[in-house]
């Protein structure tokens, strides 16, 4: 029974799982399964090597594993490579694993349109930030600007990919915050002004940017979203994301072409935003 699955830690959060099994039943793959695979950073050498002989044929990789990833692997894409971080495994039958991120032209895909010649700023500067920098930069984005909380990690990210750190958020085309701000629902967490103060703006200035992509997925909206749709900008969210990097892994490891919008329908349920 080919399988696949999510390692993370903690991963029970995961909608990839819904979204997989759903194109799977769709594409009536019978006897392909999708799983969680919670696995604690201590243990993830030795069980992501153990998944290839367990029946595996790929995992995706999410917090805190996708530095890992990448250093297991035998062999990596030049974007995963560059971007530092891997969020997708193909196991194959001789034993070697494969690397590959889908984060970075899974974040272009959601957008619906190219970056070319935009000015873009990237929130933050962990793993999700550099994938975000990355794409934008490769796509040809006229200047792509990162801003983070600790100025130093922006401007190590900065150097590595040739890219420009900001003191503080600047104008642009595009905003893609890559931060972990507005994981919580707004009831739960910091109000709407203070989750925006966090990410250094104010709710006029959202309404300046041209497009607004925020890549945490929450029940409901994020305060970066709701501030942007209430403005009238339009909006990528997070599911939006999730889902695509996940069609290009999908498409990698089953050769069959990702059924986006069940795919899309099955993320949504469990939110009961459909
Ligand atoms: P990460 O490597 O842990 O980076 C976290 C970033 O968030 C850092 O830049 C950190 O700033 C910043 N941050 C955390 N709390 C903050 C706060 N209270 N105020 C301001 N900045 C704060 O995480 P990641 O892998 O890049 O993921 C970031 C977010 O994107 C997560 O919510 C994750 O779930 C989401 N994500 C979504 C997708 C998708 O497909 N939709 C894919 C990947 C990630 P410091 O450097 O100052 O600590």
């Amino acid at each position: 029974m080919p399988r696949l699955g999510v390692l993370g830690w903690p991963v029970a959060h995961s909608r990839s799982p819904a979204i997989h099994n759903a194109a799977l039943a769709h594409l009536a793959m019978e006897g392909w399964r999708y799983q969680r695979l919670p696995v604690p950073p201590e243990l993830f050498e030795a069980t992501t090597r153990a998944l290839g002989p367990a029946g595996f044929l790929g995992a995706n990789v999410t917090i805190p594993h996708k530095h890992a990833a990448l250093a297991l692997a035998d062999t990596a894409s030049e974007a995963a490579l560059e971007i530092g971080a891997a969020n997708t495994l193909t196991f194959a039958a001789d034993g070697k694993i494969a690397a590959e991120n889908t984060d970075a032209p899974g974040l272009i895909a959601a957008l619906g349109r190219s970056p070319r010649g935009m000015r873009a700023l990237v929130l933050g500067a962990g793993g999700s930030a550099r994938a975000a920098a990355w794409a934008l930069r490769e796509e040809g984005a006229s200047e792509v600007l990162v801003w983070n909380r600790t100025p130093e990690r922006a401007q190590a990210l900065a150097s590595d990919l040739g890219v420009r750190a900001v003191a503080a958020p600047e104008a642009a085309d595009l905003l893609v915050n890559c931060t972990a701000v507005g994981l919580e629902p707004l009831e739960r967490s910091a109000t709407e002004p203070e989750a925006l103060n966090q990410l250094g703006l104010v709710f006029d200035q959202v309404g300046e940017y041209s497009y607004v992509v925020d890549l945490v997925y929450s029940e409901g909206s994020t305060p970066l979203l709701a501030a942007a749709r209430a403005q009238g900008v339009p909006t990528v969210d997070g599911l939006d994301v999730l889902v695509a990097q996940g069609a290009l892994s999908f498409e990698l490891w089953t050769g069959r072409e990702p059924p986006i919008e069940v795919m899309r329908r099955a993320a949504r349920e469990q939110d009961g935003s459909v």
